[in-house]
């Protein structure tokens, strides 16, 4: 699947794109910053570096394999997948945990406000940031 992908996007398979294309879609999460995914190669003994981890990530943006996020401040996160299945996302600035959200009623007005302002809108991101209502059961970060 992973092979298909790359072949799908044009890219050449290299080892780099394989193994961070495996994590990204590795299924015990789904959001990873950029040193999230650079921790986990060294875990898996794989010896690339930092710098190729953001090159790899910006060609599979470029191709549509992940899309960025802006879950934090000073971190990029991506995930796995496109707009395809868009989803907007809130997370919780103490433990950091993430929940994937869609309402049609905000994306239908996003679309009409972007319209009344003379725009089309053609993407967005919409983090909601919040704490969690019961006090934090994941671990804090
Ligand atoms: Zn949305
Ligand atoms: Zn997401
Ligand atoms: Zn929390």
């Amino acid at each position: 699947m992973d092979l298909e992908n790359l072949k799908q996007a044009g890219l050449k398979i290299t080892v780099p794109r394989l193994k961070i294309l495996h994590i990204l879609h590795s299924g015990c999460k789904r959001h990873f910053t950029v040193d999230e995914i650079y921790q986990e190669l060294i875990k898996q003994k794989a010896s690339v570096g930092l710098a190729t981890v953001y090159r790899v990530l910006a060609q599979f943006e470029a191709c549509n394999l992940v899309s960025r996020v802006q879950l934090y401040n000073d971190q990029a996160t991506f995930e796995a997948g496109q707009d395809r299945d868009h989803h907007d996302h809130m997370i919780c600035i103490k433990c950091g945990k993430i929940v994937e959200f869609c309402d049609d009623i905000i994306e239908e007005r996003q679309e009409k406000i972007a319209k009344k302002y003379g725009f089309k809108l053609k993407k967005h991101h919409m983090v909601l940031f919040c704490k969690c209502q019961n006090g934090c059961k994941n671990k804090e970060k």
